[in-house]
């Protein structure tokens, strides 16, 4: 099996952390010997993701999960392929899935369906027909169906096992690279530019309220502890311009006491924090 050493710029979008042993499995029987580790973390395209320099875990990436089946009404893709070739495809056999997440740098099928990833009204689970995973807790391949503890940024994974490969409904569209760009203008109006490191939004919004608006209100906008700051395009994205993990720690606590103290709100991270 394939296993390369690789930094967290490599791995992450927002790059903080060190450098890693990676694991990358061919098939089932090899990601099965894997998973009976209880130490491993599952990486797709790390773009929701910050890793502690000190990490002492195995990672493991699905990337060579490639497996792309289009029907008529339905599409199953492998764990590994990348929401940009997805998007690729969409537009050349013209059909409406994730138009509503186009931008989003770096993320695999894995990932979105771990995270239920969602904007502008829309999420993952909408679409989902069937999710295949290998279980951590009997090592087999099981199907899930019901997506009841799907929710807001949330899923059963990776605590229940491995994503493998998921089947999404799909239509039939005319102007899907239409709305891919409406979508991606809407993104670029309120959130920092794509090319800046970022993990996406750091906290989940509190019910019927953003976070953004109360980091803003406390006045954390552009606000930086060493080499990571509250991007001044919208706060709730942290962006990494040399920082450590111990900075990114520091500056999302002094995120939520501020929001704490002046709103009495609790907020929750959205960002998968590895340590
Ligand atoms: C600029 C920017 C904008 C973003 N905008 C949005 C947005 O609008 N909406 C949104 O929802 N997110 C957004 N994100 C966050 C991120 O893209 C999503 O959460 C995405 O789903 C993460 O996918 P990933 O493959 O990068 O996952 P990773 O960051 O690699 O992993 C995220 C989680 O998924 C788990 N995981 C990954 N693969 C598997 C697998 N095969 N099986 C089981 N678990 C797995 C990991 O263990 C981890 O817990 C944004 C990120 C950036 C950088």
């Amino acid at each position: 099996m394939e296993v390369r050493e690789l930094s967290a710029k490599e791995l992450t979008t927002i790059g903080i952390g060190s450098s890693y042993p990676v694991y990358f499995p061919e098939n089932l029987e090899e990601l099965k010997s894997l998973l009976r580790n209880e130490d491993i973390f599952i990486i797709g395209g790390g773009s929701n993701t910050v890793l502690s320099e000190k990490l002492n875990r195995k990672f493991v990436s699905l990337r060579k999960f490639r497996n792309i089946l289009l029907e008529e009404d339905r599409i199953t893709v492998g764990a590994g392929v990348k929401l940009s070739e997805l998007l690729a495809l969409q537009i050349q056999k013209k059909f409406s899935l994730f138009e509503f997440l186009a931008g989003i740098p770096k993320a695999t099928v894995g990932g979105l369906v771990a995270q239920n990833a969602g904007a502008f009204g829309h999420e993952i689970k909408d679409r989902l027909v069937e999710v295949k995973f290998l279980s951590r807790e009997t090592l087999e391949v099981e199907v899930l169906r019901d997506f009841s503890e799907f929710g807001y940024r949330k899923s059963p994974f990776p605590e229940l096992g491995a994503v493998v490969e998921a089947t999404f409904k799909i239509f039939h569209s005319q102007k899907v690279k239409e709305e891919m760009k409406k979508f991606v203008s809407l993104r670029l109006e309120k959130q920092p530019p794509f090319y800046l490191r970022t993990a996406g939004s750091t906290f989940k919004n509190p019910p019927g309220d953003s976070a953004g608006r109360l980091l803003d209100l406390a006045g954390l906008k552009g606000f930086s502890v060493g080499g990571v700051k509250f991007s001044e395009f919208h706060a709730n994205f942290i962006v990494n311009e040399g920082g450590s993990f111990s900075e990114f720690l520091e500056l999302v606590e002094m995120g939520r006491k501020k929001v704490k103290e002046k709103f009495g709100v609790d907020l929750e991270l959205e960002v998968r924090v590895i340590t």
